[in-house]
């Protein structure tokens, strides 16, 4: 059986959190949590980045420092992760979605201005598989109508558009380092500050609202209740972990590329052929291979390829039930314009097995199955 996600892991996690344990540094902002964060920001060029919780989390503290509050509303795609939505319709905002260029999947911003009321706060693009939304379009637009940019990039860790890494265009960029993205700590996620004047509250705000962040640097004497905040700080122990996946981190990025390269290549004649379609990587987007999608023709025929490959001990997925159509969705969001291809695009796609370490044979047998599977159609 070939399981869809395997969660990353390099060989010295264990070393790494019994170090932490035996430093009796098990909570937050110890040393691996300082490595983790230094590394963020020399490799993304941000001017600060918070690890925390979750990306979810990173997304609520960049809706708590927005001051979103009820009746603003947040431009985002329909088609995304439910956390996307959720950060900011817990702040009481309403989730308007529009729909997405059916070549990456991504937020199509020809249609963002349309969407745009006198409530609307903030845009959150979602750079889905780690390719890059347009980035200077939605800058632009953000720019003229004075609205937030918080870019989603949970999935866009290591990747970059005209050579700025993914999270660090807009005024915030939420990482994501799940058990199922590319680089994990089990639960738990970054926030990418651009503005070093955000720097402050934010770090106020990820730890209950005080300014303990201050005080452990020894920049004040006492620490204090100053805003509303939460517990957004993850342990050492996860911290840990992620360390010793940041350290091979060039080395897990060359692993996953190498897995889309050989399934790219060798399905790319079901694409000439007519039969299936595959991801398209602009020009401007240095992806991360965080995942290998195809689409089908059709939601029959995907659940058919789904079903085959599992009698063949291949587990594929799919993934988004269009937010809009969802019970909250349609209870705190609302589509603005036409669904045109959130819903068709995301009936045909489908996520091939995709990890560190997946073997070159196995890339290789899943490729040979999804062509038998069309050999004949
Ligand atoms: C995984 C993911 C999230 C949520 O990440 P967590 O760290 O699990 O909170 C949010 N948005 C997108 C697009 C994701 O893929």
């Amino acid at each position: 059986m070939i399981n869809f996600n395997v969660p990353p892991i390099v060989g010295t996690e264990i070393d790494y959190i019994r170090q932490a344990i035996e430093n009796h540094k098990i909570c937050g902002d110890g040393a691996f949590t300082k490595q983790c964060s230094k590394w963020i920001e020399e490799n993304t060029g941000t001017a600060k980045t918070l690890l925390t919780t979750s990306c979810t989390h990173a997304t609520e503290m960049a809706a708590i420092l927005l001051d979103i509050k009820p009746g603003d509303e947040v431009i985002m795609p329909s088609y995304t992760f439910v956390s996307t939505a959720d950060a900011f319709v817990l702040r009481g905002a309403k989730a308007v979605f529009v729909d997405i260029h059916p070549e990456t999947m991504n937020i199509d911003e020809r249609l963002i201005e349309n969407a745009i009321t006198e409530k609307t706060k903030a845009i959150v693009p979602v750079h889905y598989a780690g390719v890059a939304c347009k980035m200077d379009e939605i800058c632009a637009i953000a720019q003229k109508y004075d609205l937030k940019v918080v870019e989603d990039a949970a999935q866009g860790v290591m990747a970059s558009y005209k050579g700025k890494a993914l999270g660090t265009i807009g005024d915030y960029g939420c990482f994501s380092f799940h058990e199922t993205k590319n680089y994990s700590m089990g639960e738990g996620g970054a926030l990418l500050i651009r503005d070093p004047e955000d720097i402050e509250r934010a770090e106020i705000v990820r730890e209950k609202g005080t300014n303990r962040s201050k005080f452990f640097r020894g920049q004040i004497d006492k620490y204090t209740w100053m805003d509303a905040g939460s517990s957004y700080l993850p342990s050492e122990l996860n911290a840990a972990y992620l360390w010793a996946q940041l350290e091979k981190a060039q080395e897990i990025y060359d692993d996953r590329m190498k897995t889309w390269n050989r399934y790219y290549e060798a399905l790319k004649e079901l694409e000439e052929a007519g039969k299936i379609e595959m991801p398209v990587i602009p020009e401007d987007c240095v992806h991360n291979a965080h995942m290998f999608y195809i689409k089908a023709r059709d939601l029959e025929e995907r659940q058919k390829l789904i079903g085959y490959l599992k009698e063949n001990g291949i587990i594929s997925v799919f993934h988004y039930i269009p937010l809009h159509t969802a019970p909250a969705g349609m209870k705190y969001g609302e589509f603005r314009g036409e669904d045109k291809y959130t819903t068709t695009e995301s009936e045909r796609l489908l996520r091939l097995p995709m990890y560190y370490g997946l073997e070159a044979e196995n890339v290789d047998y899943i490729a040979e199955k999804v062509k038998a599977f069309y050999s004949g159609k």
